[in-house]
Formats: C-alpha cells, sequence, structure tokens
C-alpha cells in the first residue's frame, strides 16, 4: 500500500467504507423493519382473537358463529383475518385443522401473545379461555415477514455490488478532477527538473482553493530562483567581461616589454607571462559564451540543416585535419536534418565535437559522422579512431574543467568545451550521451528533436 497513489488508496478507503456503511444500514433497516412487523402482527392477532372469541358457540361436534339474530348461527370456519384457530379443551386440540410445521401440543399460555418456531417457521400464538373450560388458541404466521426479508436481502445483495462499482467509479472521476492541479503542479516540477528551466510556472486557474494556493506559493518560490539564476548569470557575465579589458591591455604591455627585452632570460620569462595571459583570455572567453548560451532563448533560433552545417564545420577545421592526417567522413542522410536552432551555438557544438575528434584521435586516424531519424529525433553520430576515455573518467568529461588527460597543457585544453556543448544541446531540446573504449576511439551521440 505504501507504493501505491493517494488517489488509488482514497478509492479503497472510500470504497471499504461504503460498502460498510450499506451493511450497517441493512442491518439496522431489518431489525427496525422487523419489530414494526411484529408489533403490528401481535396487535392484529389480539384484536382478531379478541373478535372472534365472544362470538363462538361451541355444540357437541361443532363451533358455530353466532350471527346477529339467534337463528342465523354458522359453522365457524377456523380461519379468520389472517388468523388461524384451534379450539381446546383439557390441553388437546377438540376442534380446528392441523397446520403443517406447527406441533398443536404446544402449551397453552393464556392471554399473552408467544412465538412458536421450528423448522423456520414460525407464528404468533394467543389462547384465550372459552365458557366451558374451552380454550381458543389463535395462530399468526409469520414466516411470510421472513421470507419477505429474504427476497429483499438477494434484492439488495444483488443492487449493492453495482451501488459500490457507481460510487467507486463516481468517487474516481470527482478524486481525478480534485487532483488535476497536484498533477499540473506534478508535471511543471518535473519538466523544470527536465529542461532546468525556472521560467515555467505552474498555470493557475479560477478557484481559490487550497491547491491553488499552493500553486501560488511554488510560482512565487521559482520567480525567486529565477531571479537568483539570472543574478548569477550576470554576474559572471560581468566579471567576465570586466576581465578582458585588463587582460588585453596586460597582454598588449607584455607583447611590448618581449620586444625591449635584451637577455634571453628575460625574454623567456615575459613569453611564460604571455603565454599565462592568453590561457586566461582563453578562459573568460569560453564563460562568456557559456554564459552567452544559458541567456540563449527559442525567439533566437531558426531553421538549420544540421547536414549542412557539419559539411561547413569540416572545411573549416581541415587544416587540422590534414595536420593530423585525419579522414573525416560525413555520411550523407537521405532525410532532412532540419532542426529549429541556434546556428552560432550549434556551429560551436559539432566544431567543439570534431576538434576533440582530432585533438585526441591518433595520426592517420579517422572521424565517421552519420545520421539517424528516431521518434522524431535527428541523432548524430560523431565516432573517432582515438585514445578513447577510460571507464572511471567517462562520466565527468561533461564537467567544466574537467580534462582526461591531465598531461595537456592548459592552453591546449581548458575542460571547457564539452560544459558548453552539453548546455546548447539541453537548450535545444536534446541530450549528448558517450560511449568509448580505451585505444579504440569514443562515439558521442547527440539526439535533438527534428523540425515536424
Ligand atoms: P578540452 O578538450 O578542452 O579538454 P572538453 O570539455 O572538450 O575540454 O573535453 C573534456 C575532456 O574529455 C578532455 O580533456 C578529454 O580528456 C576528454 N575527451 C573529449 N573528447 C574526447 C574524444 N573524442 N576522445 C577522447 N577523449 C575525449
Amino acid at each position: 500500500m505504501k507504493h501505491w497513489s493517494i488517489k488509488l488508496k482514497i478509492i479503497i478507503l472510500y470504497t471499504f467504507f461504503f460498502a460498510l456503511l450499506i451493511l450497517l444500514d441493512f442491518y439496522l433497516l431489518k431489525t427496525a423493519a422487523t419489530k414494526i412487523l411484529n408489533d403490528q402482527a401481535t396487535r392484529q392477532i389480539i384484536v382478531v382473537v379478541d373478535e372472534v372469541s365472544p362470538t363462538l358457540q361451541i355444540e357437541d361436534d361443532a363451533v358455530y358463529v353466532e350471527g346477529l339474530d339467534d337463528d342465523s348461527d354458522s359453522l365457524f370456519s377456523f380461519d379468520h383475518d389472517g388468523v388461524n384457530f384451534f379450539v381446546y379443551q383439557n390441553n388437546q386440540v377438540a376442534f380446528g385443522n392441523a397446520i403443517s410445521g406447527f406441533d398443536s401440543t404446544d402449551p397453552i399460555q393464556l392471554n399473552v401473545v408467544h412465538t412458536y418456531a421450528a423448522n423456520g417457521l414460525s407464528w404468533l400464538v394467543y389462547d384465550v379461555s372459552l365458557p366451558g373450560g374451552y380454550v381458543l388458541r389463535g395462530l399468526y404466521d409469520m414466516s411470510f415477514i421472513t421470507t419477505s426479508f429474504q427476497d429483499i436481502i438477494w434484492i439488495a445483495g444483488a443492487i449493492s455490488p453495482i451501488i459500490i462499482l457507481l460510487s467507486a467509479i463516481g468517487g474516481y472521476f470527482i478524486i481525478k478532477k480534485s487532483f488535476q492541479p497536484i498533477k499540473r503542479i506534478y508535471q511543471t516540477a518535473s519538466q523544470i527538473e527536465e529542461e532546468e528551466d525556472f521560467t515555467k510556472r505552474i498555470p493557475l486557474d479560477e478557484s481559490k482553493d487550497e491547491v491553488h494556493e499552493l500553486a501560488l506559493m511554488v510560482n512565487q518560490m521559482l520567480d525567486k530562483v529565477e531571479q537568483s539564476i539570472t543574478r548569477e548569470k550576470q554576474f559572471s557575465s560581468n566579471v567576465s567581461h570586466e576581465l578582458r579589458t585588463p587582460l588585453a591591455v596586460m597582454q598588449a604591455q607584455a607583447e611590448y616589454m618581449l620586444v625591449r627585452a635584451k637577455t634571453n632570460s628575460s625574454k623567456e620569462e615575459i613569453n611564460t607571462i604571455i603565454n599565462q595571459i592568453s590561457f586566461m583570455e582563453n578562459i573568460v572567453t569560453q564563460l562568456l559564451e557559456i554564459t552567452r548560451t544559458k541567456q540563449i532563448s527559442t525567439s533566437d533560433m531558426e531553421l538549420i540543416d544540421v547536414y549542412d552545417l557539419i559539411l561547413m564545420t569540416g572545411d573549416a577545421l581541415s587544416p587540422q585535419l590534414e595536420k593530423k592526417d585525419i579522414h573525416l567522413d560525413i555520411i550523407k542522410p537521405n532525410f532532412s536534418t532540419k532542426i529549429r536552432s541556434n546556428q552560432t551555438m550549434m556551429i560551436r557544438v559539432f566544431s567543439n565535437l570534431i576538434t576533440n575528434a582530432i585533438k585526441y584521435n591518433v595520426e592517420n586516424g579517422s572521424i565517421e559522422i552519420s545520421f539517424q531519424a528516431k521518434n522524431n529525433d535527428l541523432i548524430i553520430d560523431v565516432k573517432d579512431t582515438g585514445i578513447g576515455i577510460s571507464k572511471e573518467k567517462i562520466d565527468k568529461i561533461f564537467d567544466p574543467f574537467y580534462r582526461a588527460d591531465e598531461s595537456r597543457t592548459q592552453t591546449d585544453s581548458l575542460g571547457l568545451g564539452l560544459s558548453l556543448v552539453r548546455e546548447v544541446v539541453r537548450i535545444h531540446g536534446g541530450e549528448i550521451t558517450v560511449s568509448s573504449e580505451e585505444h579504440v576511439g569514443t562515439t558521442f551521440r547527440v539526439r535533438l528533436p527534428l523540425e515536424k
């Protein structure tokens, strides 16, 4: 039950209690109705017996009922207004017809109504005395009450599951509707989590209930989170920007000092400073690019052909390819590779991936770029025959400033390229994954949504 949804838990509990209420309702109804019918039958038997007894005349071999005048006596029928009669003498039936199931030796109890029950049948019994030592016994058949109740229980038994089912279905829809706003909160939260897009908000409707208050609260919290993210972006953008000018001045000054340097050792020292300055400039440029990337919005996107863009990027990198004698094979797809994207940023993605595939490749190695279209996504594989990445390091390569090969010089490798690539791909609603085998090669797989 721990892992069940709240909706399911409420429906089960609600249906269970509803079924319990129906059972309780039956029980109370049956008890009350039995009592009412019993009281009514008791009154009826007393009235009928008391009405009949003074009118009876018992002669040697028969019982008569007195008429209005003395000459109109008639034979008593032993069955009157739903009551059956016996006339007893000396505790034995003297007159009356046997009634199946009733034991006529049931002891006489004068002037009180008692119950006689046997084999699922029951009667109310009422005895009064008649002149001449006779006793008149009235019997009122109560079996019909039991039978009627059995019928009612059968009908109720058949109807109840339908009522319970209907109430569960009705309850499900009511609960589903009540939980709709909570679902919206969940959906927005998971979208934010997936896309890391803090501009998203929970859609609010007209209602002013507790869930609405909660959604409002979450939206206000998101406003604060978004503001602080924007401030943080703005801060790093400002810092990077501010650092550029002093770095450029330092670079120019150092170059000027180099020209004027007299000894080889001072030239060497100044060169080290120049190298470090260009390394810092590199970092600042890339950081600025990352912050700018984070600020790309969907309005900065246009329709571009990824295949054409990769061809162009490959061309631009041909000097580096030639330098290491690496063969680049871009396999032409037979479907459209158009996506909605920011062109400059997309060039950065593939330029970074191809540059890495060259940088970490072997001399005379090769790079193959292939395309697939799957479920409205464009999949681009950039596969190289390079040094590969070890299993321990592969999870970290997208982290900023991470370099798997620490022996590389910082100016050559900053460890910022892949974090920028991942950010751009994420902004475009896609994802990047990597698979690699050491000394065999690495494949980066980029998935981007195709333009419909
Ligand atoms: P950089 O290449 O500037 O160091 P990246 O962020 O582009 O920074 O890459 C991070 C690290 O991932 C690299 O330092 C390298 O160790 C590893 N890497 C990236 N691409 C490849 C590749 N194609 N083959 C082997 N290792 C790679």
